[in-house]
Order: C-alpha cells, then sequence, then structure tokens
C-alpha cells in the first residue's frame, strides 16, 4: 500500500512483500472488483479455443434455451437478468456441460462472466436426491467464496433441493458427522481438512471440482500444495476446471497440475491507448502550489467527475480535506479502509453523488475510468525504486479503444525530479505531454 512505511530489513532500499501480504492485495482487489460490477464487461476481443481433441467440433450457444438446461435453472439464469451467454460463456458453456464431462482452464478478465458460468455447471452436475458433496468448489479467501456462493444461490433460487454449505475457517462441524450438502465452497485448507482429516466429505464422490482465482491461490505457497493434494483425492472421472483473471507462466504451471487434459479458453484483455487522451503537465514547486494548479483548473473547465491520484495517503487525505474546504463534494479511498467500504465510496461516485474522487492507486485499480472525463496525478507514479510505473500511468488515463471518449490527463509536477519522471514517462510513450499554463487555461477545452 503506497504511503505505509515498511522497514528496509535487507538494507537495500527495497522493501519487499510478504508473501502473505502480496495475496491479501490481490484478494482484497479481486473482491472490490466482484463488489463494484453489477454487469458484464465490454470486449471486442476474440475468445482463443484449444480443444484437447482438435478433432470434435467446436461448440458454441448464442442463447441459454440451446444449453437445455433443467428449467428451475433457466428460470434461475433469467431471474438474473441475463438474457445471453457472454462472450466466454458462448464456449465455456457447451463445453462444460457436455457429456462425457471435459476439462478446462479458463481465462479472462473480471466481469467476463467466468463465475456465472462455472456456478451453472455446478449446479447442472449435482442431483439433489443424493444427499451428499458432488461439486467442490475452492477459492482464495472466505470473503471471495461467499461472493461466489452468492451466485450459488441466486443462480440456484428456484432449485432449492440443491443445498449449499461453506467450507471455510469458523465452520465448525460435528465430528462424525457426513455433509448432506450437494456443494461445498470454501477455502483449500479447511475443504482438505474436510476431506482428509475429519471425513466430512468423501472426495471420491465429486462429479465437478472448481479452483477459482487461480492467480490469487497461487500467490500463497500453501494454497497451491492444499489445492494440489484436494485434487489427488478427486476420481479420476471426476470433471476438473480452473479459472483465472490473469495467465502467468507461474498460473499456467499450476494450471497444467490441477487439470489434466484440459480445454484451454482464454479472452484477452482490452488493450489500453493513450491515443484519445490529451496529456498535460503543470510545473509547481510545492503541494500548495499544486493545489492552487488544482483549483485554477477548476474555475477554468467544466469538469463532470475527476479521478486525483496521490501517492500516499497523507497527501490524500490532506488534498481531499482542502478540496472539501474549497467547497467540492469529495469522496477519498484510502488504503486503511475496509473492502466494502471501498466499494460504497466507488459506487456513491459513480452514481455521481461526488464528482471528485480522491485516491491513492492501490484502491482504485479496479475502477473503470470510462465516465471519468478527467485523470489528476497530483504525483506522478513510481514504482518502490522510484523510477517511472509506466503501466500504472497507462492504467490511470488510458481508454479501452473501443470506449475511446476523449480524455484529460493532468500531470502535477513539482521538482527536478518528477519532472525526470515525466519526461521518461512521456519517451516511454512516445506521445507529447504538454506544458500548461494554469494562469492561462483557454487552451485545454
Ligand atoms: P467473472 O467471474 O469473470 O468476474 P461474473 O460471472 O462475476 O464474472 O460476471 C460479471 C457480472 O456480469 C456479474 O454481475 C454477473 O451477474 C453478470 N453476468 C454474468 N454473465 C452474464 C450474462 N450472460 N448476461 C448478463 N450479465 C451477466
Amino acid at each position: 500500500e503506497n504511503g505505509t512505511v515498511k522497514a528496509d530489513v535487507q538494507g537495500d532500499g527495497q522493501v519487499a512483500k510478504t508473501e502473505e501480504e502480496d495475496k491479501e492485495d490481490k484478494a482484497a482487489q479481486s473482491l472490490l472488483n466482484k463488489l463494484i460490477r453489477n454487469n458484464l464487461v465490454n470486449t471486442n476481443n476474440q475468445v482463443e479455443v484449444l480443444q484437447r481433441d482438435p478433432n470434435s467440433p467446436l461448440y458454441s450457444v448464442k442463447s441459454f434455451e440451446e444449453l437445455r438446461l433443467k428449467p428451475q435453472l433457466l428460470q434461475g439464469v433469467y431471474a438474473m437478468g441475463f438474457n445471453r451467454p457472454s462472450k466466454i460463456q458462448e464456449n465455456a458453456l457447451p463445453m462444460m456441460l457436455a457429456e462425457p464431462p471435459q476439462n478446462l482452464i479458463a481465462q479472462s478478465q473480471s466481469g467476463t462472466g467466468k463465475t456465472a458460468a462455472f456456478v451453472l455447471a455446478m449446479l447442472s452436475r449435482v442431483d439433489p436426491a443424493n444427499k451428499w458433496p458432488q461439486a467442490l468448489c475452492v477459492s482464495p479467501t472466505y470473503e471471495l467464496a461467499l461472493q461466489t456462493g452468492k451466485v450459488i444461490e441466486q443462480m440456484g433460487k428456484f432449485y432449492p433441493e440443491v443445498k449449499l454449505i461453506y467450507g471455510i475457517r469458523g465452520n465448525k462441524l460435528d465430528r462424525g458427522m457426513k455433509i448432506q450438502e450437494q456443494i461445498v465452497i470454501g477455502t483449500p485448507g479447511t475443504i482438505l481438512d474436510w476431506c482428509l482429516k475429519f471425513k466430512f466429505i468423501d472426495p471420491k464422490k465429486i462429479k465437478v471440482f472448481v479452483l477459482d482465482e487461480a492467480d490469487v491461490m497461487i500467490a500463497t505457497q500453501g494454497h497451491q500444495d492444499q489445492s494440489i493434494r484436494i485434487q489427488r483425492m478427486l476420481p479420476q472421472n471426476c470433471q476438473m476446471l480452473l479459472f483465472s483473471a490473469t495467465f502467468e507462466e507461474s498460473v499456467w504451471n499450476f494450471a497444467k497440475r490441477i487439470v489434466p487434459d484440459p480445454n484451454i479458453i482464454k479472452l484477452k484483455r482490452e488493450e489500453e491507448t493513450l491515443d484519445t487522451i490529451k496529456q498535460y503537465y503543470v510545473s509547481c514547486c510545492s503541494k500548495e502550489e499544486k493545489f492552487q494548479a488544482l483549483c485554477n483548473i477548476y474555475g477554468a473547465i467544466t469538469i463532470a467527475q475527476a479521478m486525483i491520484f496521490c501517492h500516499t495517503r497523507k497527501t490524500a487525505g490532506w488534498l481531499a480535506g482542502e478540496l472539501s474546504r474549497e467547497g467540492h463534494q469529495v469522496a477519498l479511498l484510502s488504503g486503511e479502509m475496509a473492502v466494502e467500504q471501498r466499494a460504497a465510496v466507488i459506487d456513491r461516485f459513480r452514481d455521481g453523488k461526488e464528482k471528485v474522487l480522491v485516491t491513492t492507486n492501490v484502491c482504485a485499480r479496479g475502477i473503470d475510468v470510462e465516465q471519468v472525463s478527467v485523470v489528476i496525478n497530483f504525483d506522478l507514479p513510481v514504482d518502490k525504486d522510484g523510477n517511472p510505473d509506466n503501466e500504472t500511468y497507462l492504467h490511470r488515463i488510458g481508454r479501452t479503444g473501443r470506449f475511446g471518449k476523449r480524455g484529460l490527463a493532468i500531470n502535477m509536477v513539482d521538482s527536478k525530479s518528477s519532472m525526470n519522471i515525466l519526461n521518461r514517462i512521456q519517451e516511454h510513450f512516445k506521445k507529447k505531454i504538454e506544458k500548461l499554463d494554469t494562469d492561462d487555461l483557454d487552451e485545454i477545452e
């Protein structure tokens, strides 16, 4: 998190994140994404499908009817407001529901319909007449498991015979009991214990195994090991499904250990571009001057909604205070806020209840900036070594080609070193960042 001071234990100027912190960051980001997302992300990219058996025909569906779902489930799907399968669902669903069952590794960014797809597969595969677990889903954290559980409950609303139980720490069952629910969703440690140590679950009777958020899961070695141990207890013919938002080498290596003979579906995320962005910088000498420049900008142009990025929580808090004093309706996102609180702030901002959102970088990664017309880097993004963080810069102000509404980005520079960072960012993207004179702002609109 920006703004927290960590001990420089290695003495080499680098402060390494612990494995646990890294996992928590990723899990929190993922949860935030889920909490603030209420529809599918739009994408223009084509789904890439690699079939295990390249000779078998490639099925894709354009409607949910074609899937021959149980009527109760189709009703559940429509009650959720889904009219047609999402891009990855078009290919993933026929594969996931095929007989005999097929294994699948699927990668696509958050918000593309992965969860809905595997929930539908789990609900379709279990037999409510059998009072034992038949579908197992592991998630990296308790909170993420709960989110998936909610989707199961919503989609299974008209199919109440199918029951769900959470395999999470704190859910203590009596020794010797056998779970009767058909679907178990939880974290790897508890699920492993329930299968192995307590024998609440007979893993040999599992028909579908889902591993969600593989990229978050692999951030913890313990979770990797536990997931692999669970997988080894499952029968040969159990359907294995693995999902991930990203697909680095490490995720891929893990995925191959969890899912034998997989079909693979990938959907590239929409590329961000600076092509439709007007980029400016303002030269100042201090934080106070930067604030003054900001006020001048607000005085000169109409800004519907702006996001302002600061490097530390402290600066963000200060700036939010100053802006409120000027009469702006300001929302502040800060690292110490719980994920649910952050989601609430983002929701209010998206509803237009506040016009300015001041934030540090970490908090705002999940926000779609499509509706934000102005992004202000009150501090330029730098990595932990003080080098320009080009990726973050692009992510803050870039737009996906398709929604290429014109945008405006203003960078605040307050020292030789920040000017240097700005120049390096400019060189990196080979896009001119024009100087802006905040005493004469006619040029910018
Ligand atoms: P992911 O697991 O890839 O993050 P989700 O399954 O959570 O994606 O879907 C993202 C959002 O889109 C959710 O709000 C979900 O209810 C909605 N959604 C999923 N599938 C469809 C669909 N076919 N039509 C409309 N909305 C959908």
